[in-house]
């Protein structure tokens, strides 16, 4: 079978958890992952069996005598691929274009960079299809991602008169040293957030109104969402079915005792026969409520992981791999230990 070849430019947080899953797809081959520095992560890479290519000014020399081996410079390693992944620090993706360009070579970029970085912002449950046979697409925020989700659901069942939400952003990613604050609460003094903006890229005629806040937590963030709906169903129990029944949502039932981020994260250490990662919307039973036409809930979001699986479906959209979004996220989260939607039960 033929492949589509990979290469990720950029190996942190989102990087990584990138090759990691290109290298679980039958139908995607990883050519090779770029580093600027050599670090315990290069080393890890190296143990995978990933070429390691080198970006940036530290040269191959730095990793050779850290005893990695180099496979080439970044250049080489995007000339041997059909797709880059981007995953280098927020706006450095629109200065590496030029070199994806130049290549001739189709790139995804994350949603650190604007908008305009690419033809098309993208979520594989929003607008599938308006990635295919793109050669620029923009996997957005892990932010936007978790309320472009939510969205598809309510959006397309109920329709949306307004959305308001607060988003409780995480201070740094578990590994930073250099982030905060590590005591305090910090408000974003841009309001209305630049996450609603942002999410029109996808939902363009969307009344959404978001704010935030960053508190000193590593873990995940949470979203606290009201949304008046134009044709609300019954129950609360009804919305809580068609998030269960939709991919890449999970939802805890009361039973389950899980009172915040943390234990979502221990079970998601729990169930990991891999990275402990947590890649859908979390949704809580408790903390969805269903009032006249307004529903209420609160959502989290593993922001180290949820624009990953994001990342494969925009490879088979772009490629035209897969014959439609929900056969694209079926084989992504089978390959990614994803569990499938269910219907009812208590996920
Ligand atoms: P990161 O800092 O963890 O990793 C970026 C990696 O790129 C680092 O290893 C860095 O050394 C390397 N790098 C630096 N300059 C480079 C260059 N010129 N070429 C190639 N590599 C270079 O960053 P991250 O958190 O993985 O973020 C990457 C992108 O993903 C950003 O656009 C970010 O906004 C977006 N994103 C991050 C998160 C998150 O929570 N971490 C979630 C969703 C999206």
């Amino acid at each position: 079978m033929t492949t589509v070849r990979v290469a990720v430019n950029g190996y942190g947080t989102i990087g990584k958890r990138v090759a990691d899953a290109v290298a679980r797809q039958p139908d995607l081959t990883l050519v090779g992952v770029a580093k600027t520095r050599p670090s315990f992560e290069a080393r890890e890479a190296v143990d995978r069996g990933y070429p390691l290519y080198v970006a940036g000014d530290a040269g191959a020399d730095a990793f050779r005598a850290a005893g990695l081996p180099v496979a080439g410079t970044v250049e080489e390693m995007v000339h041997a691929a059909d797709v880059v992944v981007d995953a280098a620090p927020e706006r450095i993706g629109k200065t590496n274009a030029a070199m994806y360009a130049g290549a001739g070579v189709r790139a995804i970029f994350q949603g650190g960079e604007k908008a305009d970085v690419a033809e098309v912002s993208f979520n594989a449950l929003a607008n599938f299809d308006a990635a295919r046979g793109r050669r620029t697409v923009r996997v957005v925020s892990c932010n936007t991602t978790g309320l472009a989700r939510a969205a598809s659901v309510l959006a397309a069942r109920y329709g949306v008169d307004r959305w308001e939400a607060t988003l409780v952003r995480r201070a740094a990613d578990p590994a930073e040293t250099g982030r905060g604050p590590i005591n305090g609460i910090v408000p974003t003094f841009q309001l209305p957030s630049h996450h609603g903006p942002d999410l029109r890229t996808i939902f363009p005629t969307l009344d959404i109104a978001t704010a935030a806040v960053v508190v000193p937590t590593t873990l995940m963030h949470v979203h606290v969402n009201t949304v008046r709906l134009a044709r609300p169903p019954a129950s609360t129990a009804e919305v809580l079915a068609a998030f269960r029944a939709t991919p890449r949502f999970h939802v805890f039932a009361g039973w389950e005792g899980v009172d915040g981020t943390p234990q979502v994260m221990e079970y998601a250490r729990d169930r990991s026969r891999g990275r402990p990662d947590m890649m859908e919307n979390v949704v809580w039973e408790n903390g969805t409520r269903l009032d006249g036409a307004t529903v209420y809930f609160f959502q989290a979001i593993h922001q180290e992981s949820i624009v990953v699986p994001e990342n494969i479906d925009a490879i088979r959209a772009m490629f035209d791999l897969a014959p439609d979004a929900r056969s694209s996220i079926a084989r992504t989260d089978e390959s990614l230990g994803i569990p499938r939607p269910t219907a009812a039960g208590s996920r």
